[in-house]
């Protein structure tokens, strides 16, 4: 028998991570790699499939990791970088939103996690602990945490990524953001009822976010209290033109609808 088949040869520049897996959702164990596909017959390779490529968050459950080019890995870095500036100066005067080369405007926290995941999976985590650095200030206590945590989190350090999440809160405890993280953090962990409160928190401080109201049904399916996401959806409908004839969404709430008036007998 002749074993065909393709792998990544020439693995390097390996660094490993924790974090949420895209492709299953899984939260656990990641690996992010430089490697190029070769065809090969008894392990020996033999043909190059593709250019070099960087292998982003392969997941230790499901296999599945982003393939990307490597100069599409650079692009993206370089894209990153240009915002990190404006990032660090809205952050030095206190403010949580900057605007884009595009007049775009971004807020610093989930800019600051997304920077802070690409650069350690795209190879440049070298660099993370100087941006970190720049937030290192009194005025910038809120992005320091975000950063710390994160950087802390996709190394495996769970308590020390909710300190720093902890401390971004304390330090603007009027941003929706940290208790999101926070909520997250609970859930992972069985505490719904504590991932509820969380969410609620951020809910009260963005009310016209639909998208915190729906993250609310997972809790509260965990908690069998089927009724809550029917009010839940209630709500979310009110806001979101459209969602109440979207085919996935009604068949989610029939489903939600059957539990509620079962659990009601
Ligand atoms: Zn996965």
């Amino acid at each position: 028998m002749i074993i065909y088949g393709s792998k990544m040869y020439g693995v390097k520049n390996v660094v490993k991570g924790t974090g949420v897996c895209p492709h299953c959702g899984a939260y656990g164990r990641h690996k992010s790699y430089d490697g190029r596909k070769w065809g090969h017959v008894y392990w020996i390779p033999l043909i190059p499939s593709g250019g070099p490529v960087r292998v982003m968050k392969e997941c230790a459950s499901c296999g599945m990791g982003n393939h990307l080019p490597q100069a599409q890995v650079g692009k993206l870095y370089r894209e990153i970088e240009k915002l990190m500036q404006p990032c660090v100066l809205a952050a030095s005067e206190g403010a949580h939103r900057f605007n884009d080369d595009q007049g775009n405007e971004t807020f610093t926290g989930p800019f600051l996690i997304d920077a802070i995941d690409l650069m350690y999976t795209a190879g440049y985590r070298s660099e993370i602990p100087e941006l970190i650095g720049l937030l290192d200030n009194d005025v910038s206590r809120y992005e320091y945490g975000i950063a710390s945590g994160a950087y802390q989190e996709i190394q495996g350090d769970a308590a020390g990524a909710l300190a720093g999440y902890q401390a971004a809160s304390n330090a603007a405890p009027e941003e929706a953001f940290p208790y999101m993280l926070l909520a997250d953090f609970s859930g992972r962990a069985g505490r719904h009822e504590e991932q509820l409160d969380m969410l609620n928190k951020a809910i009260e401080l963005e009310p016209d976010n639909p998208q915190l109201l729906l993250v609310k049904i997972d809790p509260l399916e965990q908690l069998g209290r089927y009724q809550d996401i029917l009010v839940v959806m209630e709500q979310a409908e009110a806001m979101i033109p459209g969602l109440a004839q979207d085919k996935q969404y009604k068949k989610q709430r029939k489903k939600y609808e059957k539990k509620a008036a079962k659990a009601m007998r």
